[in-house]
């Protein structure tokens, strides 16, 4: 080992998602007996870019607005990872999410690095039109260190299929040609994959029918709550309903129903379509969202945002396995309660990886111009989840650690040994 191999990690003063990210890594790297040069390495973002994004508003004034983009690895092949437009957007959280992206890859298997995007922006507050500006003039400051083979950006929460088409189109404007493989989640008339919109909450319920068999909970015997109504939380609940689970209760970032005997998810999707939220759904009662993390269910699906479950609720949980959906929503705090008190949590960087591997899928259609039917997505999804669950629970037992520090083990080994097989340069 070089002497930069050996050098100590600097004392982090992060908070929030960043923090825990930072945390779940150091307990790997000593589960794994790694020197302190390579923890710090495995630590590091590999390329940070900040960039201002100023906006000509349709009303005529200007707005600067802050983007960022963050490589954390690419060890094992290109930079992945989704653009999140939320005003709780800053570097750190983009960080974590960027290192989380890497687990996630190294784990499920797939040949990429992990990286995120973000913007610090509320989308309800702006027209399509603007969204359109910000997306198209972030592409271009961010151009350079994005492609096909270097960084590959997917929807994340506030973006979707549309925002990846302005990217791709904004990149193939400026290189000169029609580049699909530029970003994943595209619509399907311009490379996107069959499957790719359901594939995490597809993915979601694969590993949350898995972990309610592993602690013998048949779904047509179940009861579950979903937190979030959107692009994860929606599938997921209606995924489960179709399983046979009874999903007593919804929330989305305004409120949340509940109905004892299961909410007829299909019919709460039409009034979110027409009404934009949950709240006032006749089929169900009103009910307190952050009761509903709370409630006396067999599974608990956190969809929405990071740190929802924390040390002031998680000795509160009563659900028997907690699936995360959503990235980083138990902080390290709540992690320990929750296993303290015997509850399954299944890690979201195995739990949602279902957009990462059928982006991988979309991507690899997209560079051999060659379509699959959606029975070929779901069934390699389906294969790709179930053999990561096995190995996450074989490790898990053979290693007496958690799942996630099962999960974060495999995926830190992976890279790490990406990094050692290839070497320093120079
Ligand atoms: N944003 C999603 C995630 O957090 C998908 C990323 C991707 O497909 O690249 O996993």
């Amino acid at each position: 080992m070089t002497t930069e191999l050996l050098a100590t990690p600097s004392p982090s003063t992060a908070t929030g998602p960043l923090a825990d990210a930072q945390a779940q890594l150091a307990a790997a790297v000593e589960t794994l007996d790694y020197g302190a040069g390579l923890h710090r390495l495995l630590a590091s973002p590999r390329r940070e870019m900040t960039v201002s994004i100023p906006l000509h508003r349709d009303n005529g004034a200007v707005e600067v607005l802050t983007g960022y983009r963050v490589q954390h690895n690419f060890s094992r092949g290109p930079a992945k990872g989704g653009l999140r437009f939320s005003p709780a957007v800053d570097l750190d959280e983009v960080r974590a999410l960027a290192m989380w992206m890497t687990w996630k890859c190294a784990l499920l298997d797939v040949p990429y690095g992990g990286a995120k995007g973000g913007i610090t922006i509320d989308p309800r507050n702006y027209s399509v039109r603007e969204l359109e500006r910000v997306t198209r003039r972030y592409t271009s400051e961010i151009l350079p260190i994005i492609g096909p083979e270097k960084d590959i950006p997917a929807p994340d929460i506030g973006t979707d299929e549309r925002t990846m088409a302005w990217m791709m189109d904004t990149y193939s404007v400026n290189v000169g040609y029609t580049v699909p493989g530029v970003v994943t989640g595209k619509p399907v008339s311009v490379g996107g994959s069959l499957g790719r919109p359901s594939a995490t909450s597809r993915g979601v319920v694969q590993i949350a029918l898995a972990a309610l068999a592993h602690n013998g909970l048949e779904p047509r015997r179940s009861s579950a709550a979903v937190q979030g109504f959107g692009k994860v939380g929606a599938g997921a609940a209606a995924f489960l309903a179709e399983a046979g689970v009874k999903v007593q209760a919804i929330s989305d970032q305004y409120g949340a129903v509940y109905a004892a005997g299961g909410i007829d998810v299909p019919a709460l999707a039409e009034h979110v379509e027409l009404t934009g939220s949950v709240v006032g759904f006749a089929g169900a009662e009103p009910m307190d969202a952050a009761a509903l993390l709370e409630l006396d269910v067999d599974l608990l699906v956190p969809a929405a945002v990071e740190g929802v479950l924390h040390a002031g609720n998680a000795g509160r949980v009563r659900a028997k396995v907690v699936v995360e959906g959503a990235n980083g929503p138990t902080t390290g705090e709540a992690d320990a309660i929750l296993q303290a008190n015997g509850i399954l949590v299944v890690p979201d960087i195995l739990a949602n990886a279902g957009g990462v591997i059928v982006s991988y899928f979309e991507w690899v259609q997209g560079n051999q111009a060659y379509w699959w039917t959606a029975d070929e997505v779901e069934d390699r999804l389906a294969r790709r989840m179930l053999a990561a669950w096995e190995n996450v629970l074989a490790v898990s037992k053979a290693r007496r650690i958690t799942l996630r520090e099962a999960a974060t083990v495999t995926a830190v080994e992976r890279v790490a040994e990406a990094h050692l097989t290839r070497g320093l340069y120079p």
